[in-house]
């Protein structure tokens, strides 16, 4: 099935990320949120990163406009009536999820394919809200999403092959790298990602380190570009926290078990550089 057009539901970090990604492709996007200042926020942050590719000399001043016109702006999921594919990344809660599944269902074209950005959530649970759970699939996609290559794609136990391929090929055209997995909790990259960066939030808790410590440990230590808590600080302690409830209440294992800490800082709306403060400051 031939792509190009393409939904976008949620216009936060991700889901501007993606809606770019798209438009450089080549892709007609509508980038919708339930906020009009989140859509604003989203195009202003795309506009951003064009300008910067600008400035760079990747990209001319007049491919940076064409690419922003192929986006539009939608308030309302009965827009997704002439797309293709819808690719949501709206918030971490399945009852979230799920509504937004059952709308889009009711509205989308009967070919088009249901993806979720979500990063631990169940894709077979999601595409249940549905009457095509063979068209929903995972298109889970990294942050930063313009800079960060892979895509990690999940399969729904319902998921066609021919489903499979046309999303492995679109992640190819959007210049990314699609690698397979299977559905279950947190999938492959945030199954062992946030056990470590909320291991980390223990160990702040516990008083072992600072958190400069513990960040440069990690970063000089075992090569990573960022420390565990710089990350969940540009992650979302609200996603990090949502992942571990996933991951907890998926394997039903202790290990899994959020740190006390972590759910204080959500509850305090301290999310990380989204809203100015997390485990450091962000002006
Ligand atoms: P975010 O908080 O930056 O953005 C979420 C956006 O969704 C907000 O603008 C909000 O207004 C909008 N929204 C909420 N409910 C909606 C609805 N019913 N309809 C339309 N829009 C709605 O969150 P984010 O970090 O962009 O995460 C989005 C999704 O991507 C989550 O499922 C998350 O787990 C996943 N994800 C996040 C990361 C990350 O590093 N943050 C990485 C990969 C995947």
């Amino acid at each position: 099935m031939a792509i190009q057009n393409v939904m976008v539901i949620g216009a936060g970090q991700m889901g501007s990320g993606i809606a770019q990604v798209c438009a450089q492709a080549g892709f007609n996007v509508k980038l919708n949120d339930m906020k009009q200042e989140a859509y604003e926020r989203g195009i202003a942050n795309i506009t951003k990163n064009l300008s910067r590719n600008v400035e760079k000399g990747r990209m001319t001043e007049d491919e940076k406009t064409a690419v922003l016109g192929r986006i539009t702006s939608s308030l309302d999921l009965k827009d997704a009536h002439d797309v293709d594919i819808v690719i949501e990344a709206a918030v971490e809660n399945m009852e979230i999820k799920h509504s937004i599944f059952k709308t889009i269902d009711e509205v989308a074209p009967k070919h088009a394919i249901l993806a979720t950005n979500t990063s631990s959530l169940p894709i077979t649970e999601i595409a249940a809200a549905t009457n095509r759970p063979e068209q929903v699939i995972g298109m889970h996609f990294m942050n930063p999403v313009p800079v960060m290559k892979l895509v990690e794609i999940i399969r729904g136990l319902a998921t066609t092959d021919e489903v499979y391929k046309t999303i492995e090929e679109m992640t190819l055209n959007l210049s990314k790298t699609p690698v397979e997995c299977n559905d279950f909790p947190g999938f492959v990259s945030n199954r062992i990602l946030m056990p470590m960066i909320n291991e980390a939030v223990f160990t702040l808790q516990e008083g072992v380190a600072t958190k400069e410590a513990i960040d440069s440990i990690m970063k000089m230590g075992m090569n990573h570009p960022m420390g565990p808590l710089e990350l969940a600080d540009f992650i979302g302690l609200d996603t990090c926290l949502y992942i571990m409830e996933v991951l907890h209440e998926g394997f039903g294992d202790s290990k899994y078990r959020p740190s006390p800490l972590l759910r204080q800082y959500v509850k305090a709306g301290w999310l990380g550089k989204k809203t100015g403060r997390g485990f450091y400051e962000y002006n």
